[in-house]
């Protein structure tokens, strides 16, 4: 076996390091600059023109539902999902224990309690398994988020939802172009959640939307975002349902529609590219790739996750020093967000505001076992991602028994 680079052996990517091979994030498209530059000299910057008009259709074709709604960002589209549903303050809204914080702020937001319940250790999400036990009669609603690269389960999140009479809300924001059993996120539950923060699959910077195939609620989201105003009706909004100004810009609109050209085909070399990393590492020891809840999902790329298997390394151990080992071979895989939701140092919300089940394999997650990489370390050529392979390979064959 050849010595490790962290002990002055030679490394894999020996020269410049595997992340320096691929795009930068986000890959800028020439055609949409003119866009941008026309819609500058029009004048006509914002307040649901052209571009956000097109944007509204052509995402939900993009997604397979039949409407989308936008905003500024996809932490206020999980507001706005809560509120349209008629969720407030006395309601409980069931959330995962790992996600970004705006999964768990939403429900404080509108007055209602979070309720933070364990992942399944296998993909990361939700554990269905963990859902029912959570349930009391304040709970409205189910938040699962497809979390870096798998679905969640929605067959068996629907089914629970179904029973108890709850409702579902997707949060998307990893998700762009995933679908489960051949339908998109985002139409598989009530209303579905976007983000187009800088990092993720597709952004304008900032901006979201809201998913949904039902017209009512298409209508009461829309409202609640756009100041009370509606796409579909003549009609003053409800009594009491107070409505925001969450609105998007038209640069915005225009960028994110540009980039639905683009989206199958970097999504399609996502996938190869993690499909021939696995196939090369299928027999090295001590990790494995998070998994999606259904073999069929067609999965999309935002972190390509993997899980130490704690069990299977040498004494001592961590995965602080793997990271350190494979950085050293010149692939940069890191420990993500480091925290559950309720741990971040931004999480600043008092106890008596949110419920916390018991987490053990979120915190075993977070703290030791999950490893990931950016979705652009995944858009790179073959013989890249077989030195990638190789380093890993390397470092988990010295670590791991
Ligand atoms: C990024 C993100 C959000 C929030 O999106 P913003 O656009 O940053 O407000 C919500 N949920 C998850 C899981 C996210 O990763």
């Amino acid at each position: 076996m050849s010595e490790l680079a962290i002990n002055g052996g030679k490394p894999v990517f020996d020269g410049k390091p595997a992340m320096d091979y691929a795009p930068t994030w986000p890959i800028p498209f020439p055609e949409i600059e003119k866009d941008l530059i026309s819609i500058y000299r029009s004048g006509k910057w914002s307040g649901t023109k052209t571009y956000e008009q097109k944007l509204m259709v052509d995402f939900a074709a993009l997604q397979g539902v039949k409407y989308s709604a936008w905003m500024a960002n996809g932490t206020v589209t999980l507001e706005t999902a809560l509120i349209a549903l008629g969720i407030g303050p006395g309601d409980e809204v069931i959330v995962p224990a790992v996600s970004w914080l705006a999964t768990a702020e939403a429900p404080i937001y509108v007055g209602a309690t979070p309720v933070v319940v364990d992942i399944d250790r296998e993909t990361f999400c939700i554990d269905p398994d963990r859902i029912e036990e959570a349930i009391t009669p304040r709970t409205k609603a189910i938040i699962p988020v497809h979390l870096f690269s798998a679905v969640a389960d929605m067959d068996r999140i629907n089914a629970i939802a179904k029973k108890h009479n709850l409702f579902v809300i997707e949060d998307c924001a990893h998700a762009h172009g995933a679908r489960q059993h051949g339908v998109g996120v985002g139409g598989l539950g009530d209303i579905g959640s976007f983000s187009f923060q800088l990092s993720k699959l597709m952004t304008a910077g900032e901006g979201g939307c809201c998913t949904t195939n039902d017209e009512r609620l298409f209508d009461r989201v829309f409202r609640v975002s756009h100041i009370g105003n509606s796409r579909i009706s003549k009609e003053a909004p409800e009594m009491g349902m107070i409505c925001h100004q969450y609105r998007m810009t038209e640069f915005q609109a225009a960028i994110i529609d540009g980039q639905i050209a683009h989206v199958k085909e970097l999504a399609d070399w996502s996938r190869r590219s993690v499909a021939r990393l696995m196939s090369l590492i299928k027999d090295t020891p001590g990790i494995v790739q998070q998994k999606s809840a259904c073999p069929d999902d067609e999965r999309a790329y935002y972190f390509f996750a993997m899980r130490l298997l704690l069990d299977h390394l040498k004494p001592g151990v961590t995965r602080a020093q793997i990271l350190k080992a494979f950085q050293a071979e010149g692939v940069l895989l890191h420990e993500g967000w480091g925290h559950p939701i309720v741990d971040m140092a931004q999480w600043n919300v008092p106890e008596k505001l949110y419920v916390k089940r018991d987490t053990p394999v979120s915190n075993e997650i977070m703290y030791d076992a999950g490893v990931y990489a950016l979705n652009n370390l995944m858009l790179v050529d073959e013989p890249v991602i077989d030195r990638i392979a190789e380093a890993i390979d390397k470092v988990m064959r010295y670590y791991a028994e």
